[in-house]
């Protein structure tokens, strides 16, 4: 591990925190759910920024507080509705959450206020609790994303090697506790949230703006960008072969079972083993599209044939339940924009219509 630690000298923290709020107030990004701040605005924003940008939140917040403006709103909706707004956003299991989460604080009284009592509640895990109670509710607690550990890190001129993103977000929660500026939670936590995204950034981080490079034992981009140090897994890569048949106006997708993990209900161009096929058996049709794309370690080559002649005669003749409730569908092209694909399908499935 090699860990040579140098935690802030506690003398310079007062300094320390009144630089970074007073270039947080000057510089922070105008974002919808800081514009009339609400408890909920707050916890959709948190769902929905985990694991994905900022600018690709901001359409899907709009609509979504559109259709589902309070917890009230969100809990009296169909689950299936909900999966729907959340289409293209990936990570399928926050909408569900987020909607369990609704529920349950619908049925409540009055929510929680404490980081620890929000942790209590479905889909809820320390940061995200961390965030809804410090910044909605004032609870004077910290936040520890990568964001966050990155800045305390590379603050703290902390070389230690990490196996793991949750790893180095457990090493720093200590040291985020002790600088947390405790008058104002939550704008401290979003100002150290939003330093790590603008200006101690992974990769070239603009030391030379940074409010906080006097205080800070890198302070230097080349050597920021080595910290902190994480061993990144090998990347492993996956072919998928998939198969495109439409007949009589109807094209064949997969729907993954209700209990599937990622997927749950949404629906697929179907893989060659979703039709107890092989792959070299589908391989036999034109190959209509070939992309390429990254889920966490994954580097995922996905291949789309046509339904070779012999196939497309007899696959999915009738819909096919497997034991685990996931099931083979013909779903008219005239109706695929009401039913909920994953986002890469959507796009894929839209490039072939366009140019069969
Ligand atoms: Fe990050 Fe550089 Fe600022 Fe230090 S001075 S906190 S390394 S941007």
């Amino acid at each position: 591990m090699g860990a040579v630690a140098h935690p802030l000298p506690p003398r310079t923290l007062p300094a320390l925190r009144r630089a970074l709020l007073t270039w947080f107030r000057a510089h922070r990004r105008t974002l919808p759910w800081r514009e009339a701040p609400s408890l909920y605005k707050t916890v959709v924003s948190e769902f929905m920024l985990q694991q994905t940008q900022v600018k690709t939140v901001l359409p899907y917040f709009a609509r979504w507080q559109e259709r589902f403006p309070d917890f009230a709103a969100l809990a009296a909706a169909p689950e299936n509705e909900v999966v729907k707004q959340w289409e293209g956003l990936g990570y399928y299991s926050r909408a569900r959450n987020l909607h369990k989460l609704a529920r349950a604080v619908a049925a409540m009284p009055a929510p929680p206020r404490t980081a620890a009592a929000w942790q209590e509640l479905p889909g809820i895990g320390p940061y995200t609790a961390a965030a809804i109670a410090s910044i909605a509710c004032g609870d004077r607690v910290a936040c520890v994303d990568g964001n966050v550990a990155r800045v305390l890190a590379r603050l703290s001129a902390d070389t230690t090697a990490f196996a793991s993103g949750s790893d180095l977000v457990k090493h720093f929660r200590p040291l985020a506790a002790a600088v947390l500026e405790a008058e104002h939670p939550g704008e401290w936590n979003e100002a150290m949230m939003e330093l790590g995204a603008l200006v101690c950034t992974p990769r070239a981080p603009t030391c030379i703006v940074c409010p906080l490079r006097e205080h800070c034992a890198t302070a230097e981009p080349e050597a920021a960008s080595a910290i902190p140090r994480l061993e990144r897994p090998k990347t492993e890569r996956l072919h998928v072969v998939r198969l495109w048949c439409v007949r009589d106006g109807r094209l064949l997708l997969h729907r993954a079972a209700a209990g599937s993990r990622r997927l749950a209900a949404l629906h697929e161009l179907p893989a060659a083993a979703d039709l107890g096929l092989d792959d070299a058996t589908v391989q036999r049709g034109e190959l209509l599209l070939r992309r390429s794309r990254s889920i966490t370690r994954y580097r995922i080559e996905e291949s789309i044939h046509r339904a070779p002649t012999d196939i497309a005669a007899r696959v999915g003749a009738e819909k096919q339940n497997s034991a685990a409730g996931a099931a083979l569908h013909w779903v008219s092209l005239a109706e695929l924009e009401s039913i909920t694909l994953s986002g890469p399908h959507r796009r894929w499935v839209r490039e072939l219509l366009a140019h069969p």
